[in-house]
């Protein structure tokens, strides 16, 4: 059986948390995309940790963490991550990285910082973290997969030289930077293979042996539907594909067996980097969301850089779903939300005059004004509260309005960020 655990949004929907929960009845949880560009921040037993590439159900260790060949992998960036969990004390399981992943180079994060230079005031916001130049570069052919560090030398020194005469084409005519050596490149590959030899397996041969055993699947999807390369608000997108379907593309798995689909749906609006964001807050309104939000402010985990935030947009959350193929829902941070005396609903967009729910493409999203429905607050605070029934009404309203609206199954609520805050429903 295999379950996702997919963001709704666009991203920092609280996915690790949700995660963390089911990883602990799971026998794999498997990343099946993205790569360090993005963190989960996962608060339990052993303390509070950013994850950017371990799956969040690292902290299992009865079951295997697995990077499958959908992500892009930065080697040195995956083994700090393990070190700092190791030092805090957590026993780790097995951890396996597919020899069919694509590896980040130190080039693809320089080709993102200077990209992101070029472009000055318009530039992506990107985390620098090389995600973009690395699977632009596997979809031309010419990245790197796991398997090669483990070729013949000259093979592999001859895609060396190749990639560096491309590179530095540009490197030469368009950022006017320092060349890259393919020596440097080749001894990188070689630092590589050594840091990931103890973690690389056949990663999808492995997991349909588990499905066979009746082994329990978990897939961890990184940021949310509408970063979607293709359903998201391109170009501001991620690289790879968010979505639940993809999960199997993204670790080999037969896509009909993904039966549980977890849309993680955040009770407010946030977002990082650019692009259009319908209902978001400005002014104080904006700071007062943004420093109460998450678990100690809208920061993002991997930059540290604040978040926008807005109120709940359904016509967005809705068409998140869709495209996730949900068959339930989580909404996370509702804790936070206890402060205000009434709060808005997106139910709408107003483009050119007329109203829609359907989400737009890019284009017309930059025209769409919001149409709101506002509710009444419940100005208490509802953490520790364990089960349904007892969240004040105007809570529950507001979050079986968000039901009826999203038109998916609420199954679980979130008040806190702790592992135990979770109201089955
Ligand atoms: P992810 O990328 O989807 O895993 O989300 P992030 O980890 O970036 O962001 C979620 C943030 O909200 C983290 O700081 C979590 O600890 C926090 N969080 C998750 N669920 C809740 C919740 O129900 N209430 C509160 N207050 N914080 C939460």
């Amino acid at each position: 059986m295999i379950t996702a655990v997919v963001g709704a949004n666009w991203g920092d929907e609280g996915k690790g948390k949700i995660t963390d929960i089911l990883a602990q009845d799971s026998d794999y949880i498997v990343r099946f995309q993205g790569g360090s560009n993005a963190g989960h921040t996962i608060k339990n037993e052993y303390g509070k940790f950013g994850l950017h590439l371990l799956p969040s159900g690292v902290f299992n260790r009865e079951a295997t963490s697995v990077l499958a060949n959908g992500v892009a992998v930065n080697a040195k960036k995956l083994i700090e991550e393990i070190r700092d969990v190791e030092s805090a004390g957590v026993p780790l399981g097995r951890i396996l990285v597919s020899d069919r992943a694509q590896l980040v180079m130190s080039y693809h994060m320089l080709l993102d910082a200077y990209e992101e230079e070029r472009l000055g005031g318009r530039s992506f916001g990107s985390t620098k973290a090389g995600i973009a130049p690395c699977f632009s570069d596997k979809y031309a052919k010419i990245g790197f997969q796991v398997a090669d560090l483990f070729a013949d030398e000259d093979v592999l020194r001859k895609r060396v030289e190749n990639v560096c005469t491309i590179k530095n084409a540009l490197l030469k005519e368009l950022y006017h930077k320092p060349l890259l050596d393919p020596e440097a490149i080749y001894q990188e590959l070689m630092e590589d293979k050594e840091i990931l030899a103890p973690y690389v397996a056949n990663v999808s041969a492995e997991l349909h042996r588990g499905l066979k055993e009746g082994k329990k699947i978990l897939l961890e999807g990184q940021l949310g539907a509408l970063k979607d390369t293709d359903h998201g608000i391109y170009p501001m997108v991620t690289s790879s594909s968010t979505l639940a379907g993809f999960g199997a593309t993204g670790a080999g798995l037969p896509p009909h067996e993904i039966s549980r689909i977890i849309a993680v749906v955040k009770a407010y609006s946030s977002a990082v980097g650019a692009g259009a964001f319908v209902t978001e807050l400005f002014g104080e309104e904006g700071d007062e969301l943004r420093r109460r939000g998450g678990d100690g402010g809208e920061f993002g985990v991997t930059t540290g850089r604040p978040r926008r935030v807005g109120w709940f947009d359904a016509v967005a959350t809705r068409y998140g779903c869709m495209m996730q193929g949900a068959t339930e829902v989580a909404v996370t941070v509702v804790d936070v939300l206890g402060y205000l005396d009434e709060l808005k609903i997106c139910v709408g967009y107003e483009i050119d005059g007329k109203i829609t729910k359907d989400f737009p493409v890019t284009p017309l999203l930059e025209k769409a004004k919001p149409v709101y429905e506002t509710l009444p607050g419940w100005k208490t605070d509802i953490r520790g509260i364990k089960k349904y029934e007892d969240l004040p009404e105007n809570c529950r309203r507001y979050i079986e309005r968000i039901e009826q609206e999203v038109g998916v199954r609420v199954s679980m609520v979130s008040n806190g960020p702790a592992r135990d805050e979770l109201i089955l429903r």
